[in-house]
């Protein structure tokens, strides 16, 4: 079998994963047990039942058991799961920034639809994202294998800890003296503590450049976003608009296009 098949049905089977962690950490329970059952008539699903996106088309979206509706969001993160795995093998081929980006947009997808749900981002997601994040930065350069780095103009690698470390740090502290600072001026919490802390876990994966330049494509998407949602009044001034989902679009932006991006803007001014 071609290697984006297997990528992409590996996709599909982590995604189902997603759906779980989705649905279960914000309410702290256990991904592993109990098994998944029907959230409307309860009946344990078999392993028939939990074959991604097949399952449910073969009973056109309802419970097998109970036909109830079955939301079409578990097949979409599903697919969206196998989908990004594809675009990371075909940019990163079969390397352990593949892998590494494998883990932290499955991270990312859960933090995604967490916050969007129950404004909401799991400490799984976050501290555990800058635990693995670092650890596995830590585990390549013991073992001597050199990462790419960005190269940009102007900026030369000077740092002597690992990027994974720096970039969590940095990033966290700047998340948390931005929420300071909003705090004091607006007397309004903007950042919540998952956005600080999710931004600790993109930056030990990014590393600090790719971090920030994720950040900047955040607060421009989420001030869009913002903008889009009150003009069509989707959402009222007085409603929170959870910032998590834009810092996560622009994390995957910045894996996949940030170098370039970074490149030919500094090329404006170095
Ligand atoms: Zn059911």
């Amino acid at each position: 079998m071609a290697i984006p098949i297997i990528i992409f049905i590996l996709g599909l089977f982590v995604g189902s994963f997603l759906n779980v962690c989705i649905y279960r950490w914000p309410l702290d329970r256990s991904v592993i047990k109990p098994r998944s059952a029907c959230t409307n008539c309860g009946t344990f699903l078999m392993p028939a039942d939990l074959i991604p996106v097949l399952s449910y088309l073969a009973c056109n979206g309802r419970c097998r058991y109970c036909k109830s509706p079955i939301s079409p969001r578990y097949a979409l993160v599903e697919l969206l799961t196998g989908i990004t795995f594809v675009a990371l093998y075909r940019s990163q081929g079969l390397t352990f920034e593949l892998l590494s980006y494998a883990i932290l947009f499955s991270l990312l997808i859960i933090a995604f639809f967490t916050d969007i749900d129950y404004q909401i981002i799991p400490d799984q997601v976050s501290w555990g994202g800058m635990a693995i994040g670092i650890l596995f930065d830590v585990a390549l350069l013991s073992a001597g294998y050199a990462r790419p780095t960005v190269d940009l103009p102007f900026f030369t690698n000077g740092i002597s800890v690992p990027g994974s470390i720096f970039g969590a740090v940095t990033c966290f502290a700047l998340f948390w003296m931005i929420a300071a600072g909003a705090s004091v001026l607006f007397k309004a919490e903007a950042l919540g503590g998952g956005d600080i802390k999710l931004a600790g876990a993109v930056g030990a994966f990014l590393g600090w450049k790719l971090a920030l330049l994720s950040f900047v494509l955040a607060f421009l998407l989420g001030a869009a976003g913002g903008i889009i949602l009150l003009v069509s009044k989707l959402k009222t001034r007085r409603e929170y608009i959870p910032f998590g989902p834009f810092m996560v679009i622009g994390a995957v932006t910045a894996v996949f296009v940030g170098t370039p991006i970074l490149v030919w803007y500094l090329n404006f001014y170095f």
